[in-house]
């Protein structure tokens, strides 16, 4: 827990975040700006700064399982959708605390940018 990440904070519950769902190990809320009609974040409950420095198989599992439960009640398992973790500058990531992307409700572009 850091009091200078937002996500933990978010996870502490110093910052408002809209809550959609959790586990023991992680915890799963709207991105602040959606990039698609169901735009969640799913992150762990422990400060980890990315998937790069990730070592918990069952927390990585967590997260996964999660993200696969908001979908299914985002109502996007029939239709599909994209699971994304940048990781690092490269990787476009912003926030340095591990979390996956949830994007979904509408046909998504590949490549990515
Ligand atoms: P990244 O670019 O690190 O992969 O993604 C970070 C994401 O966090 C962005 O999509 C951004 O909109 C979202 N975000 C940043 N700050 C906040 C916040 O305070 N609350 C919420 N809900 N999302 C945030």
């Amino acid at each position: 827990m850091s009091d200078a990440c937002i996500f933990c904070r978010i996870v502490g519950g110093t910052i408002p975040a809209t809550l959609v769902a959790s586990n023991d190990h992680a915890v799963a809320f709207r991105d602040l700006h959606p990039q698609a009609p169901s735009h969640l974040l799913v992150i762990p409950r422990r400060h980890v700064a990315s998937l790069a420095e990730a070592t918990d198989a069952a927390e990585l599992g967590a997260l996964l399982l999660l993200a696969a439960e908001v979908a299914r009640s985002e109502g996007l398992a029939e239709t599909g959708y994209r699971v994304v973790a940048n990781t690092g500058n490269d990787g476009g990531q912003t926030v340095h605390h591990l979390h996956l992307h949830v994007l979904g409700g509408r046909a998504m572009q590949w490549p990515p940018g």
